[in-house]
């Protein structure tokens, strides 16, 4: 099959429309820009379409977000967090950021997430929290990672960036931890623009994010904390509440491609779902054991098909991190940065699209086997 004249499919595409548009110039015809009610109404809808019965807080990036609601929740110098290493840097950037110390665990192969016994064996007197990442969409194994916090009198703090509406038995992630952090970043399953949602477990920590996020001030210029302009603007805020009302549809479009991928793709292992989880696919994730970057280099030049590897660097071994851990060895962690490449699997896919994906796999795996 000769590729090269076919459109470039690309590895993730944010969907921005008129109805976007219209809400911003809504806003600008306000005059009034900066986080206002636009915010407000966002934060709530957020809270009502994906987290029902918390409090949802805005911020100006997933990023900042994690950083204010760790802070919020009096994470700082001489305690210890534990996250997976086998994720984006601002999770181990996040607890860096508060003084305390990232200590990096293993993931289970099957779903990428936080491995809770080796979670458990990682617990220590510093330890005050545990923050599982829900990658890809898939969700992490909370209900036990939650039991291990319990019984150990600390907290749990969700990494939800990648994972609106993903569930396990029927509860959404995010409703989980002392407070979770949904990213609004372009690629992921919806956006502001940039931005950030910590979805909060009670008024305290909801209170304590939003003072840190507006220079610890509740009242204008009685600054109660030292804190942050961390302000999402109500532009942002208006986009994000217009794709608040589609994501819906596209989780829905992003599981049944990926349906289509399952069933279609042969000589390569395709994520495998955990009993009660619904994946929300904000990536679509194979492992290629055998030369996984020549498969990569070889989708986009012979296939003209975009796929990113998600991450090939762990965190523990990041120039910015691998202080807080060096000679740290997590095989699984490591495995799957060697062997992981995630498919498109956007919603602006069309069944031609997807046909090429399922050709240009099974011919690469066919001639790699
Ligand atoms: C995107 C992402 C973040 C950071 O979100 P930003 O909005 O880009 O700051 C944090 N953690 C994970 C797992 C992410 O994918």
């Amino acid at each position: 099959m000769t590729e090269s004249s076919a459109e470039f499919i690309p590895a993730a595409k944010p969907i921005i429309g008129d109805d976007e548009r219209l809400a911003v110039d809504r806003v600008m015809r306000s005059g009034m820009v900066a986080q206002g009610p636009e915010v407000a109404a966002f934060e709530t809808e957020f809270a009502d379409a994906l987290v029902s019965g918390r409090t949802s807080v805005a911020v100006n990036s997933g990023t900042s977000g994690l950083h204010l609601g760790l802070l919020a929740a009096g994470i700082g110098p001489g305690d210890e967090v534990i996250v997976p290493s086998f994720t984006f840097a601002a999770t181990g950037n996040s607890v860096a950021l508060t003084g305390a110390t990232p200590v990096f665990v293993d993931i289970e192969p099957d779903h990428f997430g936080l491995d809770p016994v080796a979670v458990e064996a990682a617990i220590t007197e510093r330890t005050r929290g545990i923050m599982p990442v829900h990658l890809y969409g898939h969700p992490a194994r909370v209900v036990e990672l939650a039991a291990i916090a319990e019984r150990h009198g600390i907290h749990l703090f969700e990494d939800a960036a990648q994972a609106h509406g993903a569930e396990i038995d029927g509860r959404r992630v995010g409703t989980f931890g002392r407070f979770a952090m949904f990213s609004l970043y372009p690629t992921k399953n919806m956006t502001s623009g940039e931005g950030g949602m910590v979805v909060c477990d009670g008024a305290d920590i909801a209170r304590a994010v939003r003072l840190l996020r507006n220079q610890g001030m509740e009242k204008q210029y009685e600054n109660e904390v030292v804190g942050f302009n961390a302000r999402m603007t109500d532009i942002h805020a208006a986009i994000g509440r217009v794709q608040l009302t589609k994501v819906d549809a596209w989780t829905e479009t992003r599981r049944e491609n990926a349906a289509f991928l399952d069933a279609n793709l042969e000589g390569v292992t395709v994520p495998p779902v955990q009993q009660g989880a619904r994946h929300v696919y904000h990536q679509y994730t194979i492992r290629v054991a055998d030369d996984r970057d020549g498969f990569v280099a070889a989708l986009r030049n012979e296939y003209a098909i975009g796929s990113g590897v998600y991450y090939p660097i762990p965190n523990h071994r990041l120039p910015s991190l691998t202080h807080f851990a060096p000679g740290l060895d997590l095989p699984e962690t490591e495995r799957a940065a060697r062997e992981v490449v995630s498919l498109p699997v956007h919603p602006s896919l069309s069944a031609g699209d997807l046909d090429r994906i399922v050709a240009a796999v099974n011919a690469l795996a066919g001639a790699g086997a």
